[in-house]
């Protein structure tokens, strides 16, 4: 159908739809989206928390206590059960709500015109008749009847899996049974623009689109749970497997060797398992995790991959963009450079008081290419006049407003014809022009303007030496010289340098002006643009060397500039510290290897370049991040161990390729995020520590009294509720911690370190055995001293109900005293501990908490001994962290 029928079809135009239509329309089709996988419900994620081997174990011991008759452990057994579930379940149910919550943050935007006025919104309230414009890197919103294009391509592999890009044409037409891929005149839903510009009318929505009917669920990420927890899961699941086989040991043991009936040894055997399994460890880590995400999402970064927050803790290596990430992307031109050396500064508030009388012709010149050269727009809004696309292209029509020349006025006098739009690997944009009557003598002339990186531009012009006739284009020339010299003295002043020329092109323009370089070209002069670095900057910078990790800035700014920036960041003081992307280009892989080693700053480097730099740093052993916005960004983005894509300034493609969203696009919010991924990989360890401990200890105790053919230590109801109160809720308050003062100042860690390094192995070694072993002598001591088991047992409960909630202060710091740290730091973890303390208080004069847990009240001396026992606890674990501190 042809783009005049599709649009009357549609009964739309070129200008858009009106907003009360848009509204109708919506009504009609409903919003723009697939149907989505919605996240699990309430009570699935209640039933998912049965399937573990604890509970299994709990239930076996429910059916074992009614057959012997304790119906009253039974019934414990079962509120145990519930009750740990319902902890499990609400918390990871609020992991998915939120993680739900951080990926609507993460919608895609469409740039779509209406009530003739660009406008952005978002993809989901795009409808049938909506005209949008594409670019490279968006993600097209829906299937679109294409209008106009140049040098539009496609990625379609989301479609057909098909992973060369498809070139689009508005004007082709072919039959109605050309099959999808190869109907060039439509871009459809789900793919994203490679290259080139568009405009075109929507023709199908959400469920309708090609992509709607193949497909249940794209928008998925495809995610299941973090390595870190996935890790711990199977650790769990082993170690519960394990627990289950030494039980029926024991209870070989315990019924053949030392003759006790079945039915004690099976008590016994589920006791064992209850004190081994650290059933919370999956779900606390998940919490940590999820705590991290969301302050990392406070901070600015929006996590897309849990994997990357446990990543981000390793991190050795960023390499980051400069435009727009270590400088603020408000570009302003304050310096242009005429042909012939005279050189003007532009004042905040216009021109300078020479520049209109003496050199207006040319300036004017300048203007009206910088103007016609350019895809952004100013939009004037009363007083305020907001700037829309690229800032370099921004800053230009703001240069040229001050000369009373607008984009609408050039295009007035010269309607455009065709265009090159700018894209990073081309270094230069042009646009065609026709010349009104008045300026040609009737060869069918077409006037170029071009803008772009000076070496880039310099060539495309033709140089003509004093004397000489005419000099062929890319000669060394004296002119070609000094024209270089000019924008190399820009650049090393710190200016983002621009050239731009004019030209005349005979005879029609090419069908793709992007093809061919346009040549012959007449300099039109140089624009320098300043750019503010960032305020926090330079201490972000600082911040991340002194915590280990090399800091490399990429960049596609000539190497003057870059070096001018790198300077103000203390990260370069000579030009030969600058490696350019032509350099790298000549290198071979080790060379480029090397290079990373002990260079930081690169430029003039093209997107193909920026993804060597990442290779040879990961080579290096190095743990990458990286940042990128363009679409050439994608497969950087992806090599890196962690890639960071740019909220706002950032194309869609680069955005789905990465682990990370910067939403406010800043360096200083990279080194935030590092340090809360430390913090989430400390609280981490801090959870599993406690439990590992806690529970290893409680196995000691029940493996020895049964060793030592002494009455059982703990009873399986005793140990379940040892655990309630102890861990409960402390585990998961232990995600909460806040950071330590430490974290940015110490070397990044190996990301193939073991969670159960040598710190964790003697610190658990050591709290375990004192546990253990000073629990164990207590029991047999109230044993020797008269007291029967029952009365034992509620002694040993006390004193492990107290080792266990010590423990939980001596999991804050692996280094620190728990001294040192307020209490108040964590309302959370505080709160925790005295709940449970005076909740095993109340349990021990409660009468129905007498009858199932065989507690009650202890007198003042043993009550003091317990204490004193357990602040033995806190002084074994500070002697080891000091002795640790000592030896490192
Ligand atoms: P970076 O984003 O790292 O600064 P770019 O690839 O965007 O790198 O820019 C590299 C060079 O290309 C700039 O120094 C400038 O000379 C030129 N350039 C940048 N943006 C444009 C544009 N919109 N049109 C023409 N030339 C541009
Ligand atoms: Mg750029």
């Amino acid at each position: 159908m042809s783009v005049d029928r599709a649009l009357e079809r549609l009964d739309t135009d070129t200008t858009g739809l009106s907003s009360s239509e848009v509204e109708r329309r919506t009504g009609e089709y409903g919003p723009n989206t697939l149907p989505k996988a919605s996240p699990p419900s309430a009570l699935r994620v209640f039933a998912r928390q049965f399937r573990s081997p604890l509970i299994y174990v709990l239930a076996a011991a429910a059916l074992v206590s009614i057959s012997v008759g304790e119906r009253t452990d039974a019934g414990f057994i079962v509120v145990v059960l519930l009750a740990n579930a319902l902890v499990g379940g609400v918390q990871e149910w609020r992991a998915a709500q939120s993680t739900h919550a951080l990926q609507r943050l993460l919608r895609t935007r469409a740039t779509v015109v209406r009530d003739d006025r660009t406008v952005e919104v978002d993809s989901e309230v795009v409808v049938p008749g909506d005209i949008v414009v594409l670019e490279s890197g968006s993600a097209v919103p829906a299937d679109v009847r294409l209008i106009a294009t140049t040098g539009l391509e496609t990625d379609e592999s989301t479609l057909t899996g098909e992973s060369t890009t498809v070139e689009k044409e508005a004007t082709w037409t072919g039959a109605p049974s050309t099959p999808l891929a190869d109907r060039r005149n439509l871009a459809f839903a789900g793919t994203t623009v490679v290259r080139g510009r568009a405009r075109g009318v929507v023709v199908a929505t959400g469920e309708d689109t090609a992509v709607g009917s193949l497909a249940e669920d794209v928008s998925a990420l495809g995610e299941g749970r973090p390595p870190l927890v996935q890790r711990m899961q199977r650790f769990t699941r082993a170690l519960g497997a394990a627990v289950v086989g030494v039980s029926l040991l024991a209870i070989g043991f315990g019924v053949v060797v030392r003759g006790f009936e079945i039915s004690t040894m099976v008590l016994f055997g589920v006791a064992l398992a209850v004190a081994a399994i650290p059933e919370g460890l999956p779900v606390s880590m998940t919490v940590a995790l999820g705590v991290a995400t969301r302050r990392m999402a406070a901070l600015g970064v929006i996590v897309r991959r849990l994997v990357a927050v446990e990543g981000l803790g390793s991190c050795t290596y960023i390499a980051t963009d400069k435009t727009g990430t270590i400088t603020e992307n408000r570009l302003s031109v304050r310096r242009v450079r005429l042909p012939g050396g005279q050189t003007l500064s532009i004042g905040e508030d216009g021109e300078t008081a020479d520049t209109r009388s003496k050199r207006s012709d040319e300036l004017s010149r300048l203007a009206v290419a910088v103007s016609l050269c350019n895809e952004g727009s100013l939009v004037a809004d009363g007083e305020e006049v907001t700037r829309r696309g690229d800032p370099t292209d921004t800053a230009l029509l703001a240069f040229a407003r001050r000369f009373d020349v607008t984009a609408d006025s050039a295009s007035a006098r010269y309607p455009q014809v065709g265009t090159i739009p700018f894209e990073s690997e081309r270094g230069y944009a042009a646009t065609y022009h026709r010349v009104p009557d008045e300026e040609t003598d009737g060869d069918g002339e077409t006037l170029v303007f071009v803008k772009g990186a000076p070496e880039r531009i310099i060539d495309m012009c033709e140089w003509n030496d004093d004397g000489a006739t005419t000099g062929t284009v890319g000669t060394e020339s004296a002119a070609r010289r000094r024209a270089l010299d000019e924008a190399t003295e820009l650049a090393a002043d710190g200016y983002r340098v621009l050239a731009v020329a004019e030209g005349r092109v005979h005879g029609r323009v090419p069908d793709d002006p992007s093809l061919e370089p346009p040549s012959g070209l007449r300099l039109l002069g140089f624009v320098g643009m300043t750019d503010p670095l960032r305020s926090g900057a330079r201490a972000a910078v600082e911040s991340a060397r002194a915590a280990g990790i090399q800091v490399a800035m990429i960049t596609g700014d000539h190497p003057e500039t870059a070096l001018a920036i790198a300077r103000e960041l203390g990260m370069a003081t000579s030009l030969d510290e600058v490696v350019t992307g032509a350099e790298l280009a000549a290198m071979d892989d080790g060379e480029v290897a090397e290079t990373v080693r002990v260079t930081s700053v690169f430029a003039r480097v093209a997107p193909d370049q920026k993804l060597r730099i990442v290779a040879a740093a990961k080579t290096a052993g190095h743990f990458v991040a990286v940042t990128g916005d363009g679409v050439n960004d994608a497969p950087a983005l992806q090599a890196a161990n962690i890639g960071i894509a740019m909220g706002k300034d950032g194309t869609d493609v680069a955005r789905d390729a990465a682990e990370l969203v910067l939403s406010d696009d800043n360096f200083a919010t990279i080194v935030s995020g590092i340090e809360q991924g430390r913090v989430a990989y400390d609280n981490v360890r801090k959870v599993i520590y406690l439990l590992v401990s806690t529970n290893a200890a409680e196995v000691v105790l029940v493996l020895l009294s049964l060793a030592a053919g002494l009455p059982l230590a703990l009873t399986a109801v005793q140990l379940l509720w040892l655990n309630l109160v102890t861990e409960g809720m402390q585990d998961v308050a232990l995600g909460f911690e806040p950071k330590e003062d430490d974290v940015l100042e110490r070397p990044p860690r190996s990301p193939s370190e073991p969670i159960f390094d040598r710190l964790m192995i003697e610190r658990t070694a050591v709290s375990t055995g004192y546990i253990g072993l000073v629990g164990f002598a207590t029991f047999s001591w109230l044993l020797a001293s008269g007291a029967s088991a029952p009365e034992a047992r509620n002694g040993l409960l006390l004193l492990m109900v107290l080792f266990e909630n010590a423990q939980v202060g001596n999991s804050r710091s692996e280094t620190r005293s728990v001294f040192r740290i307020s209490p108040l730091s964590n309302p959370f973890l505080l709160a925790a501990a005295v709940g449970a303390l005076v909740v095993h208080a109340a349990a021990l004069y409660v009468p129905i908490a007498q009858s199932v847990l065989e507690t009650a009240p202890v007198s003042l001396a043993h009550l003091l001994m317990y204490f004193a026992l357990a602040g033995g606890l806190l002084v074994v674990t500070e002697l080891h962290k000091h002795w640790w501190q000592y030896r490192h």
